[in-house]
């Protein structure tokens, strides 16, 4: 019975078939790992790709939400006593340009700016949203000329306008708040855990990314 065979082979084809999808489905689920978790929908959402530097307006555009938002309620008070651990006053920079090593010692100052650095470095490399580098001549005694006695951490922005903006003198603390500020944060921690409302920090925002002159006060 030709008609019957060739039946017999459709529905062997489609049950052999069906039986190779769920293998391989359920081999697919198997291997695959769970889903991560979703991100936080505001950064997700504010959070531009390095690459794409955000315009004056649209920095004036954020700072204006910041401004506009109330400090949230659930800040954390943090510790309210610790133990300062005494700090070595020398320590060795390394010059990432030129590789010259200068030496720091008897200055607890320069020393604790040697020691913050590289966290700094790494701080204006994960900044989003701002074209932003760290000026770190001043540590070096042949990039400046000469070891200086109080060197300092000089932001570099380059706003999409072509102006660049540098503030000498900053500190991590700066670098995070701009962090904050780009993340749609309204929260800044400062340190021990505790939190402030970011809204206090506007103005120090606006300095680090050049945005003072020229706009007008609300
Ligand atoms: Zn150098």
């Amino acid at each position: 019975m030709p008609a019957l065979g060739i039946v017999g082979l459709v529905v062997f084809a489609l049950v052999a078939a069906l039986l190779a999808f769920r293998a391989s489905a359920s081999a697919a689920e198997a291997s695959s790992s769970p889903p991560p978790p979703p991100r936080a929908s505001e950064k997700a959402a504010v959070t531009p790709p390095s690459s794409t530097p955000l315009t004056r307006a649209q920095l004036e555009a954020k700072l204006r939400r910041l401004a506009e938002t109330p400090p949230p309620e659930d800040l954390r008070p943090g510790a309210m006593c610790y133990v300062m651990a005494a700090q070595p006053d020398t320590a060795d920079y390394t010059c990432p340009k030129c590789g010259q090593r200068t030496h720091y010692s008897k200055n607890a100052a320069a020393a604790e700016q040697v020691r913050e650095i590289a966290s700094m470095r790494a701080q204006v490399r994960a900044l989003r949203g701002v074209d932003a580098a760290l000026d770190e001549s001043s540590f070096c005694s042949k990039c400046s000329g000469k070891a200086s006695p109080e060197p300092t951490a000089t932001l570099v922005v380059n706003l999409p306008d072509g102006r660049q903006h540098r503030t000498e003198g900053i500190s991590p603390s700066d670098l995070q708040l701009l962090s904050e500020f780009l993340a749609g944060s309204v929260r800044h921690g400062a340190g021990q855990g505790r939190e402030e409302p970011l809204l206090d920090s506007v103005p120090r925002i606006r300095q680090l990314l050049g945005l003072n002159a020229a706009t007008p006060s609300k």
